[in-house]
């Protein structure tokens, strides 16, 4: 259900801008979130938007995907296989502070006087930029301009221009650039199990600095997990003014100093260039090195040359990846530019890592890497960008063994990826919302199959896929079992689906269809390397330890599949016990009680029909074929009125079951809601980060929602929703570019790129030949 519909951030603060996210006025109120919103961002590297001054600031955060800190969990009573060892990204020393004085009295913007004020995010420059005119009490105006980027193309390095313009006086200016370790902040209340853990002890330890000119170097070593971190930053000062220089650099920290003499109109401006450097293990020598070079190139290129790559990446991005949505539209059109531009911001050069639920934005949730994955950020990767849908699935693969090892900590064969982890191992400590949700494995199984499927990449199935789906299936084949109580049926129980409120249930239908698409796709991979590639199929032998007949058990497993169906009601029981609890007392618990998981034990909310987020809605979209048209409606109708959308993960999925089932109002208002996650603030702590699984979801809203595309089995399909609303967007499939482009009359399909292409709309094969574009009404 729609607690409340989401409402766009206000235009005289926020105005409505196509390609910037904007906001007009500096209001402290806004700050936490804006600081969310403003981040800038590579997948491997993250800046949140605080100021370069430092204050007034809610949280600083700078960080390295993957890069954490480990930390024994605390436990009142251990049980058996419990996971042993934290995981929590670490914010790295502060490389965007740059403070500003004047005749030594500091630039604040919470108390200066402040005579104009413009921050944005510019989506096709891919920066950061912000200009203030300040009046200093004494009458000065000063006007000072910055512009912050992340580089996509140097996935080390972030860089700042920072200009400062005396325009009425002479004036004495200090530019103090610091890198600096920021004391850790706690990050709240613990009661609140999505945000990151506050480490008690000083994560990174000094291990020297050098300082040379103006640059200055520093490496670190984590305490626990010694991985080593080697950061540094370099500038360049331009200006007419006179100026001198100190650097000096300290264990936690350094500041290159700059003192100009400033005439009045002649710009100030600072370039700083960042870098960070990680290793896994302690190679920190080489990291300081490594960091050294990368700074020589950058400053040697200049800020220009990053500006340009930065617009070159990101016009290639637009090119396959925009939305374009009716120009009556313009402020859901910035909002959906801005989702987009989040996605590249979490996943681009994610080169070897995963994509954490809350990309780079912040610490919430440890940095880790859940099943939010593959099921919310895979599919609009794979169809704009399946190089980088591949370094996803390649990263899985690289923690394989460590899923094998999972399964055997709670008694399984096969292998068992972890719910939340950054380095494999799983992290949650929660077993209940945590192991439990075995489905993380058919969720990697779903998007091997998608990935293969659409991009037509036999080789990742043959070198990476059919290993990793061997061993998820036979994880299912193993924690089933053929129920003589159920006519022989397949059961699987003890398991958390989806739905987080409902757990360690037996015969969770999302999971059991799940599983059984699993256990089938192994068995379709072990057939075709058998019978297509006899070599490849040895090696797969050797690597999984394959048994003769083992494919077959899969498939009768996957045959005698238990689903719940309620033939009373028409519908799939979320479980086996979901039909006989209380109904949870939504007339009588106020608004201010969601999300529930904050007010309520754990225990009263197991006990009542009420769900966190899609489970059986989820599955009727994932894998649409088992489901008939009724029970499709039947099903949304039951789950829609007891579905708080207390997760971030539900609203576009309830959004494109709507659109299916032909409630087009409603699927509209979830889809709004979607979209407005964090620039609405839905869930209330964007100021924690971004939800980068509803950006996902707003992507497949619009793309499976409002156009109805599905493409099970590789075969595309498109159904566009009746309602009057314009959608143009581009589909990357088997290599070649498809546009689609719908409007209330009619909708065009067209091959920009690539040989030919059969489409299907609303079940007409349609044969599309590059350049001619194919239009139905
Ligand atoms: C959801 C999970 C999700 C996690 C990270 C939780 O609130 O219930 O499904 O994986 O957040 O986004």
């Amino acid at each position: 259900m729609i607690k409340h519909d989401a409402v766009p951030p206000p235009e005289f603060h926020y105005p409505i801008e196509e390609w910037r996210w904007v906001e007009k006025t500096f209001a402290p109120q806004f700050l936490p979130p804006a600081e969310t919103i403003f981040t800038v961002a590579n997948g491997y590297l993250g800046m949140r938007g605080a100021f370069e001054e430092g204050e007034p600031a809610y949280r600083h955060g700078t960080y390295v995907n993957g890069f954490h800190e480990t930390w024994p969990i605390p436990y009142g009573e251990r049980a058996f296989g419990f996971a042993t060892t934290g995981q929590t990204i670490v914010n790295l020393p502060d490389g965007k502070l740059i403070r500003l004085y004047v005749d030594d009295e500091p630039f604040d913007l919470s108390s200066a006087r402040i005579r104009r004020f413009e921050r944005a995010l510019d989506m096709r420059a891919g920066t950061l930029d912000r200009q203030v005119l300040w009046e200093t009490a004494d009458g000065r105006q000063l006007l000072v301009e910055s512009r912050r980027l992340v580089s996509f193309h140097e996935k080390h390095v972030a860089a700042i221009q920072y200009r400062v313009t005396v325009l009425n006086a002479r004036a004495s200016l200090v530019l103090v650039s610091e890198l600096v370790n920021h004391v850790p902040a706690p990050e709240g209340g613990e009661d609140d199990p999505r945000l990151a853990r506050s480490l008690s002890h000083q994560v990174l330890a000094p291990q020297g600095s050098v300082t040379a000119d103006r640059r200055v170097l520093l490496r670190y070593l984590t305490r626990n997990s010694q991985m080593g971190l080697a950061c540094g930053m370099d500038h360049t000062l331009e200006t007419e003014c006179v100026s001198s220089f100190k650097s000096d650099a300290e264990e936690n920290g350094a500041r290159v100093v700059f003192h100009v003499d400033a005439d009045p109109g002649k710009p100030i401006t600072l370039t700083k260039y960042i870098t960070y450097h990680t290793s896994r293990s302690d190679k920190t020598d080489e990291l300081c090195e490594r960091a050294g070079r990368t700074l020589d190139r950058v400053v040697g290129h200049g800020f220009g040359q990053l500006l340009t790559d930065q617009r070159a990446y990101l016009d290639d991005f637009w090119k396959r990846s925009d939305i374009q949505i009716s120009a009556q539209h313009p402020r859901a059109q910035q909002c959906v530019r801005w989702n987009l531009f989040q996605l590249i911001q979490a996943s681009g050069r994610a080169d070897n890592t995963g994509i954490a639920a809350k990309g780079l934005t912040s610490q919430t949730y440890d940095g880790h890497y859940f099943w939010d994955m593959e099921m919310y950020i895979l599919p609009f990767l794979i169809y704009t960008a399946p190089r980088l849908a591949r370094n996803v699935l390649e990263f899985r693969y690289s923690i394989l063994d460590k899923a094998r090892e999972r399964a055997r900590a709670v008694s399984q064969k096969g292998a068992l990826f972890s719910w939340r982890t950054i380095n494999g191992e799983e992290a949650s400590a929660y077993y209940a919302a945590g192991t439990a949700q075995y489905h993380i494995n058919a969720a990697i199984a779903h998007a091997i199959v998608q990935y293969v499927d659409v991009t037509g990449d036999k080789d990742f199935l043959y070198e990476y896929g059919a290993e990793m789906l061997v061993e998820t299936a036979r994880l299912w084949y193993d924690l089933g079992f053929f129920s003589e109580r159920k006519e022989g049926r397949f059961c699987i129980d003890r398991v958390t689906g989806p739905d987080e409120y409902t757990t360690v249930v037996n015969n969770n239908t999302y999971t059991n269809l799940m599983a059984r698409e699993n256990l089938r796709s192994a068995a379709d991979a072990v057939d075709q390397l058998r019978e297509g590639s006899p070599d490849l199929f040895r090696a797969l032998v050797r690597q999984t330890g394959l048994e003769p007949g083992e494919a077959a058990e899969w498939r009768r497993a996957a045959d005698r599949m238990y689903i719940p169906f309620d033939e009373r009601l028409g519908i799939h029981p979320q479980d086996d016990e979901f039909l006989d609890l209380k109904k949870w007392d939504f007339a009588n618990i106020p608004a201010d009680k969601y999300p529930l998981l904050l007010y309520f034990h754990p225990l009263v909310i197991y006990r009542h029909q009420v769900i966190k987020q899609a489970d059986v809605v989820l599955a009727m979209f994932l894998l649409g074929d088992e489901f008939s048209p009724e029970q499709k409606k039947r099903n949304f109708d039951y789950y829609d009125e007891v579905t708080t959308g207390d997760s971030s993960l539900s609203a576009c999925i309830q959004s494109i079951v709507a659109f299916e089932i032909g409630y087009d109002e409603l699927a509209l208002r979830y889809l709004i809601n979607a979209l407005l996650m964090d620039l609405g603030d839905v869930s209330g702590n964007v100021k924690d980060g971004c939800h980068i699984a509803s950006m996902g979801g707003t992507w497949m809203g619009a793309v499976y929602g409002f156009a109805g595309m599905r493409d099970r089995g590789g075969k595309l399909s498109f159904r566009p929703a009746k309602l009057m609303r314009e959608l143009r967007f581009h589909l990357t499939v088997r290599g070649q570019l498809l546009a689609v482009d719908i409007k209330p009359d009619g909708v065009t399909y067209k091959l920009e790129q690539g040989d030919g292409l059969t489409i299907h709309h609303r079940g007409e094969p349609l044969k599309l030949r590059p350049g001619e574009p194919v239009r139905r009404p």
